[in-house]
């Protein structure tokens, strides 16, 4: 069995707040669904947006593989002739293959917000497929508000789904545009209207009570053989269906094909693709997806999977292309330890000496306030010093910050002093910098940049400060940050802890940039 897979992420998904998509990103976006197999592409609405318009122009030019792209409109507007409904040439304009149209099915709608009536409504949906037909586009109807019209009035919320039956759309979407239906009531409602209409059903739901992914498989269960949804779930109020967890959940769990075989493995990265491109720091806790969907930390959990990932894990992460992650961290147990060790070094023995002094040196520093939770590269590094494979390449003699205050526009409000040694040599720099960070960071590539060229490919993306308390550390006020860094072809966190931010800051820059040096002599 297979169903269409319709993401609405650049038109529905662009509605999100903090969403504000350029043309460009909308390309990368349509680009990477049509690499992971995606069948359909709502991309926007040509009549209501000249961006959109601008959009399906540049995108003919994509020669997508596996998608089709959609322009999405409405039906004319009331006491209109069809042929001069502006919106709807304007769908005309994009030159897709497929239309997507939406319309009222909700006779409280119909009445009281766009105040027309019963049979005018009925005549907006059939006219406006039917004139679309006659320019060759195949039509999908979105039924907009369908299972609150049905409640208010099935008979009115029936004979709408009818109309644009009999008008020759190519499939109904069945639309619970303010997401709060019970995925149970849409199941009891869809098996009474299949027996009426023969149109192959959609589902369109939005996660106002959070079920709109239970509620989309419960309806594809019940005989729907579209589901549109955005990628991540960003939708306006609390999303749309997240087609992310929709898709490996009927892949693995129900044998419900939705990609071309073999793509389910893309899913992890094509998600963290769109979530950058999105601007949003996609959730961690995101299923299948996520960067803790797979991440261990309690020591018996750890000891378990270690044993037998089945233990505690409902797939294996390579099926979605995640991966298990052993968490650091003082509630885990020696095996936490090890096995992140043997992702690194995978032939070390369990009894070898250098395990306890890893150990040993992990407890002291969580001690001190560090954590290598969210710092891969800064424990990676403790490994290799620890089985001596690590070769110092710079020495830092000591540095001076001098901070100005107020900081104004345009210009440098501290800067920073270095020496290093680097091979016997000694070398002092000077930069300026937004800040003491900044300037120390500037200070140490010019001073270690002119004996490694490659660190110019790297520069920071993220910067955390986080203050500890007692509770967290043996000493109050202590800092820790957590820097990430990147080349632009991988990322990498590492972290710095004193009771002084900027020292704190500058241990977490030169593990990021041991790391990258290490990792490059290798
Ligand atoms: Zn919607």
């Amino acid at each position: 069995m297979k169903v269409d897979i319709f993401d609405s992420s650049l038109r529905d998904g662009a509605q999100a707040e903090g969403i504000s998509f350029l043309v460009s990103d909308k390309i990368k976006i349509a680009k990477a669904l049509d690499e992971l197999g995606i069948s359909f592409i709502e991309a926007g609405n040509p009549g209501s947006n000249q961006k959109d318009l601008e959009f399906f122009k540049e995108a003919k030019n994509l020669n997508l593989k596996n998608s089709h792209l959609v322009a999405f409109g409405s039906t004319r507007r009331a006491k209109t002739d069809v042929k001069d409904d502006l919106n709807v040439n304007a769908l005309l304009e994009a030159e897709t293959e497929y239309v997507c149209i939406f319309g009222k099915s909700s006779l409280f709608h119909v009445e009281h917000i766009i105040n027309t009536t019963k049979e005018e409504n009925l005549n907006m949906i059939s006219d406006t497929i039917k004139y679309l037909r006659s320019k060759n586009k195949k039509v999908f109807y979105d039924a907009e508000h369908f299972f609150d019209g049905y409640k208010y009035n099935s008979e009115y919320a029936l004979e709408t789904l009818k109309a644009a039956d009999d008008a020759g759309a190519e499939t109904i979407i069945l639309c619970d545009t303010n997401g709060g239906t019970f995925p149970s009531e849409m199941v009891e409602i869809i098996n009474v209207i299949k027996k009426t209409i023969k149109c192959p059903l959609g589902i369109h739901a939005h996660n106002d009570s959070g079920m709109a992914t239970s509620a989309s498989i419960e309806a594809v269960l019940a005989g729907c053989t579209q589901i549109q949804g955005t990628f991540l779930g960003y939708g306006e109020r609390c999303g749309n269906a997240n087609l992310s967890t929709i898709i490996a959940n009927l892949e693995l769990k129900k044998n419900i094909c939705c990609l071309p075989s073999g793509n389910l493995e893309k899913l992890t990265s094509t998600a963290k693709f769109i979530a950058e491109v999105s601007n949003f720091q996609m959730a961690k806790g995101m299923p299948y997806v996520g960067d803790s969907a797979f991440a261990h930390k309690a020591g018996m959990h750890i000891d378990g999977v270690y044993k037998n990932p089945k233990s505690f894990e409902h797939i294996e992460p390579d099926k979605v292309g995640n991966e298990r992650r052993f968490l650091i961290s003082e509630v885990a147990g020696k095996s936490t330890v090890i096995a992140k060790i043997n992702k690194i070094y995978p032939d070390i023995k369990k009894d070898d000496p250098a395990i306890d002094v890893i150990i040993n040196r992990v407890k002291t520093l969580e001690y001190m306030g560090y954590a290598f939770e969210g710092a891969d590269a800064s424990f990676e590094l403790l490994v290799h010093k620890a089985l001596k494979n690590f070769k110092s390449f710079f020495e830092v003699e000591n540095f001076k910050t001098i901070g100005e205050g107020p900081s104004l526009e345009n210009e440098y409000s501290a800067s920073a002093i270095i020496k290093v040694i680097v091979e016997g040599e000694e070398e002092v720099t000077a930069a300026n910098g937004d800040g003491p960070v900044d300037a120390l960071n500037k200070a140490l590539r010019k001073a270690i940049g002119k004996f490694y060229p490659i660190l110019n490919e790297v520069s920071l993306s993220d910067y955390k400060v986080r203050i500890l308390d007692g509770k967290e550390s043996a000493t109050a006020a202590i800092t820790r940050v957590i820097i990430e860094s990147t080349d632009g072809k991988s990322t990498w966190s590492t972290v710095g802890v004193s009771k002084d931010i900027i020292e704190a800051s500058f241990k977490a820059l030169i593990d990021s940039v041991e790391y990258k040096l290490f990792k490059e002599s290798k």
